[in-house]
């Protein structure tokens, strides 16, 4: 009923990578409600959290003031009410709060050095934000200790598909589905995570497309799959080299993209010898003829994509597994074709966008290495800055623990949560606790906020302009809808003014100015302007100012020597957590629909909090009757790092040595149970795989 809402203002879904294009309905200067619009990514869809997960945005609890620690505050600890801050903090001016964090953090780098100084920016902020976040960091302390949640998500893919095909975002958009005959998706449970993209994939296998799904969940994908495969978690690399070990023995290769487009497939070839299907069966736990069936039908498609997830990604082998997918796809020449190509599905809403702005701390924007001096002289002369080092930055889970070792002494964190998204959770807790000085800016008391020295309220994607690029590359803007709340400041805004109270000369004054200068550094951004993306999204690379963009790229080679790809052998790698009598099942964590990471938007969201208010482990029915335990219980989860009590849930989707839990709840946070241990490459934790004890409480 268009009578109902007084305007409409069009942006993007703050949640998932899809990037679903919406239009906040506004009545009284409030959202009434939110409709899907004809975005790239999305054709009017949105999911439930789209539709209904914008309320937060008018939640008593958002932070309204600048905060600042109390002299005769408690000790730091996971101890304030969200609807009482005053035990801990006293209000103060901008001024003074913005003085108080630059002067904190200046101290510390006078005393100690810049590299006492570390940042954590946000894929959930704008790529103007993180641009400026990341530059901070650089220009203001002199190094490159800056990450953010990128590295908990897909930083192993980026490093296998930066090192195999030269490019860390996807070769081609999920949408490029309608043009396959074939599709995999593994590791991935894209009705949960990537609601809009599953429709597509659904109206895919509808129209008789092949959908392999391959989890070691039934996820719910698996109802519409032509081959649903389980396998052992952790047991990738041997599926993987399995069903290319046929590819090759069946000789069902593509011989003339190999040997046109990609280098080391000798050694490739050689290396895969050593996993036959009937061998690797045993380990992964499926069956030889269905390797083979799944070899069959992927390489024989005529077009085929593969899609993935944390699944893959969240192993100490994670990028060995990448390196397994690139090469399945390279082998069957199924990249840089209409309907086939890589596609890692990516998690937050702007994970691409801030990963490409340079919010990593072995990459400059546009994935430009710190340590080549070219391309920091041309940084200093667009910063007109000093030099910074040259050497690769310290990742999440390093940082922390740099703290608890005293390499790092003060943070400034915006948008993250690592209190409850790190891995062991209550070490990086105590390393909050233990920092001298902790600026956290963000729209809600975090988890992370309980330990802030000081606190600047933000204001959130539905009250601030900005541009975002989804897992399609597609480069959208989001739109200011509604005033923000109290004195809250955007992202941008509060980044600007520490940097000047930290000595930087910057001059913005919207955040157009920072695009604009991003522009000089990143060819990415050729020919997208701030006023193009005012009128329409663009895919990038854009080959003219005229080009939507390009959906499907790498048809004519890849930024590699000689324009070549790579195969890569992986070989198999246990995961690091081994089940024992003491702890013999296996913990696999991740997210649900209606929860986003860690829960402070959704559960301060009416409908998507009514629905999913608790906290649950999901295990097998004949698992739950084996311990005595009925849906709705409470369980014991116990693991090598810490124990929490849980309701448990009965799925037959999760098989019955296998445990799933959401991370989103704080009363039960899935990662006091994670193990911090890495991938050596993408530095990614083993969020999937954890040894585990369950019992009765
Ligand atoms: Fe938002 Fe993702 Fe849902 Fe689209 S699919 S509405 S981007 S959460």
């Amino acid at each position: 009923d268009s009578a109902a809402f007084d305007e409409e203002v069009k942006s993007v879904c703050p949640y998932c990578g899809v990037g679903c294009q919406l239009s906040f309905k506004l009545r009284d200067g409030r959202i009434a409600w939110v409709d899907g619009v004809d975005g790239p990514a999305n054709e009017q869809r949105l999911c439930v959290k789209g539709r209904f997960g914008f309320d937060y945005v008018d939640h008593p609890h958002r932070l309204k003031t600048p905060l600042i620690r109390r002299d005769d505050a408690p000790p730091k600890g996971l101890n304030v009410d969200p609807a009482d801050l005053s035990t801990h903090f006293r209000e103060a001016t901008w001024q003074e709060a913005l003085d108080r964090a630059a002067g904190g953090l200046a101290a510390l780098r006078t005393d100690h050095g810049g590299p006492a100084v570390a940042g954590f920016g946000s894929a959930k902020c704008s790529n103007e934000e993180a641009y400026l976040f990341q530059k901070l960091i650089r220009q203001g302390f002199g190094h490159n200790n800056v990450d953010h949640c990128t590295r908990l998500c897909h930083a192993s893919s980026v490093a296998a598909l930066m090192e195999n095909v030269g490019s860390g975002a996807v070769t081609a958009t999920f949408n490029e589905i309608e043009n396959a005959d074939c599709a995999i998706v593994i590791g991935a449970n894209p009705v949960e995570n990537h609601p809009v993209a599953a429709t597509y994939f659904k109206q895919f296998a509808k129209r008789g497309g092949k959908l392999i799904v391959m989890d070691p969940r039934g996820v719910g994908l698996g109802r519409y799959a032509s081959h649903m495969v389980r396998f052992r978690p952790g047991t990738d690399v041997a599926m993987l080299n399995a069903v290319m070990h046929v590819i090759v023995e069946e000789r069902l290769y593509d011989e003339q993209y190999i040997q046109g487009f990609t280098e080391n497939w000798e050694a490739m070839k050689a290396h895969l010898k050593g996993f036959p299907p009937e061998k690797m069966a045993e380990i992964c736990g499926v069956e030889a003829e269905t390797l083979r069936t799944v070899a069959r039908t992927f390489a024989g498609a005529r077009a085929g994509m593969i899609f993935w997830g944390m699944g893959i990604s969240q192993h100490i082998h994670g990028t060995d597994n990448s390196r397994c997918l690139i090469s399945l796809a390279l082998m069957c020449g199924h990249v840089g074709r209409p309907g086939t190509g890589l596609h890692p599905l990516r998690g937050q809403n702007n994970v691409q966008g801030a990963s490409d702005a340079g919010l990593i701390p072995m990459f400059l924007p546009d994935y430009q290495s710190v340590g080549d001096d070219g391309v920091r002289s041309r940084f200093r002369d667009i910063w007109a800055s000093g030099d910074f080092s040259a050497e690769k930055g310290l990742t999440v889970v390093e940082i922390m623990d740099a703290v608890h070792d005293g390499r790092i002494r003060g943070m400034y964190i915006m948008g993250e949560n690592p209190a409850m998204s790190d891995p062991d959770v209550e070490h990086a807790r105590e390393a909050l606790a233990k920092l001298e000085h902790l600026v956290v800016q963000d729209i809600f008391l975090t988890e992370t906020a309980n330990y802030a020295d000081v606190i600047l309220p933000a204001t959130a994607w539905a009250e601030k302009a900005g541009t975002v690029t989804n897992t399609n590359r597609q480069v959208q803007m989001g739109r200011p809808a509604v005033a923000p709340p109290g004195q809250a400041k955007p992202d941008w805004w509060i980044t600007v003014e520490l940097a000047r109270r930290l000595g930087l000369d910057w001059d913005y004054g919207h955040p157009r100015d920072v695009f604009a200068e991003m522009k000089r550094s990143m060819k990415s951004l050729d020919n997208i302007t701030w006023e193009r993306l005012e009128r329409e999204a663009v895919t990038y690379p854009s080959l003219s100012p005229d080009d939507p963009g390009q959906p499907i790229v790498f048809g004519d080679g890849f930024p590699r020597p000689e324009g070549r790809a790579r195969f890569t052998p992986a070989a198999i790698v246990p995961p690091d957590d081994t089940p024992d009598a003491e702890y013999p099942m296996i913990l696999i964590t991740g997210r649900q629909l209606e929860h986003w990471h860690t829960g402070s938007m959704t559960r301060r969201a009416q409908v998507l909090d009514g629905l999913e208010p608790e906290a649950s482990c999901s295990m097998h029915p004949k698992t739950l009757r084996r311990l005595g335990v009925g849906p709705g219980d409470m369980v014991r989860l116990s693991t090598r790092r810490g124990s929490l009590l849980v309701m448990a849930r009965a799925d037959r989707a999760i098989s019955e040595d296998n445990v799933f839990m959401p991370f989103a709840f704080v009363e039960a946070a899935a990662n006091i149970l994670t193990n911090p241990a890495l991938d050596p490459y993408g530095k990614i934790p083993e969020f999937k795989f954890s040894a585990v004890r369950v019992e009765k409480t």
